[in-house]
């Protein structure tokens, strides 16, 4: 999801929902336990899990903001991710793109003293 602000996100989960989700009904299949499926039993695995995963996103956005999905700021990454993080402010995909992201930036800011620091 690439919407940038918050009503285009939300066409984009609508138009999502309306593909990949029928009414929810609860089933017990295989002795899994009481649970809701939002497709038809009889759609097989694939628009079954489309199912769950779209109405699961659209459920945990509502509920904590739709800000909570995003891209990451690496300069050379194009990963998506979702903000678990209890202040919701994530910027990059995993800390590992956070620390090349901020050496880049310590590099760009002061290039002697970087070289310096990479010779040793
Ligand atoms: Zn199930
Ligand atoms: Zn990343």
């Amino acid at each position: 999801m690439s919407a940038a602000d918050p009503t285009s996100r939300v066409e984009s989960l609508n138009r999502m929902l309306a593909c990949y989700t029928a009414p929810p009904s609860i089933t017990d299949h295989d002795g899994s336990g009481w649970h809701l499926h939002f497709r038809d039993p009889e759609v097989g695995f694939g628009p079954t899990l489309a199912g769950a995963t779209t109405a699961a996103a659209a459920q945990y956005l509502c509920d904590r903001g739709m800000h909570r999905v995003g891209r990451c700021a690496g300069a050379d990454c194009r990963h998506a991710f979702v903000d678990f993080s209890r202040p919701g402010r994530q910027r990059y995909c995993t800390h590992a793109c956070a620390n090349r992201d901020a050496v880049r930036r310590y590099r760009a800011r002061a290039p002697q003293e970087a070289t310096r620091v990479g010779r040793s």
